[in-house]
């Protein structure tokens, strides 16, 4: 493979025209729309749009006239096509630390109310040691405020069916990140799934490096309940709103609680604008929201969603695979002689799309990439984390990126002293 190789993939790449609706800055590889989506070409118009006319003009008004008041559903019914979920299953709000909260209260609550099994006996919240912080302190801090009477434990990656058929029926809630943060390594989501509930289980999936990534379907899995995040791969910009998702089925036998969820806000409240002293929740997915969303960031978001719906799922799935296998062939044969691991699975099928690399050195060999217009990024403690977003990133990109890394390693490049300084954001 050489880089005119590269360059013919590129020319013959389907999805090729869509890196031109986005716009990045030249002399830059962005390997890190997984944790910040590139910007779209159309969200800078479409925020001054709804900046000087909806709201500069329209002023309170564009609520009705402008549909803001719908925007959540809408952007989460165009969201719902990315997961295999139905519109009304989905809904865009707050962020995912906040809504990965109400749905696993919301979890535990229906498992409350299951007659047939024994609340007292089902305690456990079941997780993944590696799963990205915010979810296991977002499941702490809400163990601690019912009482201690759930705990959460923690297995490695790997070791959810055996645990899961361990502690059997004291499962009440499995819950799993789609795509581990710092690996790339993908859960199957509909035998877990399928495992989870043979014991009785609920499930909560964080799609935050899945939803717009990698082929989601919530429906054909039946999942129960699930949460995701709008700046990553839905490239909704810097603090997007996430979203939630609850199936049909369970919204159903929520409809008569009255309290569901526990951030019982009044844009969630059935009839909000009768500003009644009493909380009568929305009988659908709109329970979810809270207190009134950021319009601006909607509208950012819907603009991003839509970068991800014109090129469909699976066409950005088979380049994901063959960007990512293209990196870790072109990294393994230029870079022997260095103590580059590989941190991700090597089967495609098992991957996210990220690519990532252990090496001792990596907060400094990241900046020295960096420093070369090479952007990815870094987690601690001795991870290289390479996002592919198949929108925008080339396979020459691919070529150029190993290129980058086999020479900062091969000249020690990082040793210089202005790459070891650590920053407050890594
Ligand atoms: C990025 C990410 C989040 C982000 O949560 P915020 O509330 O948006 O800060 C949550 N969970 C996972 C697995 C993530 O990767």
């Amino acid at each position: 493979m050489t880089r005119n190789d590269c360059l013919a993939r590129d020319a013959a790449d389907p999805l090729a025209p869509h890196r031109a609706a986005f716009a990045l800055p030249p002399g830059v590889i962005y390997l890190d729309g997984n944790s910040l989506g590139a910007l779209p070409a159309t969200t800078a118009a479409r925020v001054d749009e709804v900046v000087r006319q909806e709201w500069g003009r329209g002023l309170i008004g564009s609520w009705n006239t402008a549909g803001w008041v719908d925007l959540p559903a809408r952007v989460g019914a165009r969201i719902a096509e990315l997961i295999g979920a139905q519109a009304e299953e989905v809904i865009c709000a707050d962020s995912t630390s906040l809504n990965l909260f109400k749905v696993l209260a919301c979890a535990l609550r229906l498992q409350g109310q299951r007659p047939q099994l024994s609340m007292r006996e089902r305690r456990i919240i079941l997780s993944e040691r590696g799963n990205f912080p915010t979810d296991l302190y977002m499941a702490q801090g809400l163990a601690e405020l019912m009482g201690g009477h759930y705990e959460l434990q923690l297995v490695g990656f790997d070791e959810v069916p055996a645990a899961l058929a361990r502690l059997g029926e004291r499962v009440a809630v499995l819950m799993l990140t789609h795509v581990n943060f710092a690996t790339g390594a993908m859960h199957h989501m509909a035998s877990l799934t399928e495992l989870a509930q043979a014991k009785g289980a609920l499930t909560v999936w964080d799609l935050a490096h899945s939803a717009g990534a990698v082929p989601v379907d919530l429906g054909a899995a039946r999942a129960d309940f699930a949460v995701g995040c709008g700046y990553k791969y839905l490239n909704g910009g810097p603090g997007a709103p996430a979203f939630v998702y609850v199936a049909r089925r369970h919204l159903a036998t929520m409809a008569d609680d009255a309290f569901a969820q526990p951030l019982s806000g009044w844009l969630g409240h059935r009839a909000p604008f009768d500003f009644v002293p009493q909380y009568e929740p929305a009988p659908g997915i709109g329970r979810f929201v809270v207190g009134t969303p950021s319009i601006l960031a909607l509208a950012a978001l819907e603009c991003g969603v839509e970068t991800v719906l014109a090129a469909g799922v699976p066409a950005l799935r088979a380049k994901s695979v063959a960007l990512t296998e293209l990196f870790i062939e072109q990294v393994e044969s230029r870079c022997q002689e260095s103590e580059l691991r590989l941190a991700s699975p090597r089967q495609p099928a098992r991957r996210g799309s990220q690519v990532c690399f252990a090496h001792p050195q990596a907060w400094p060999v990241m900046q020295a990439l960096i420093g070369r217009g090479v952007i990815g990024d870094f987690r601690a403690p001795d991870i290289l984390r390479f996002g592919f977003a198949p929108l925008y990133v080339s396979y020459t990109d691919v070529w150029d990126a190993a290129e980058a890394l086999r020479e900062v390693l091969a000249t020690r490049a990082h040793d210089a002293p202005q790459y070891s300084q650590r920053k407050a954001v890594t």
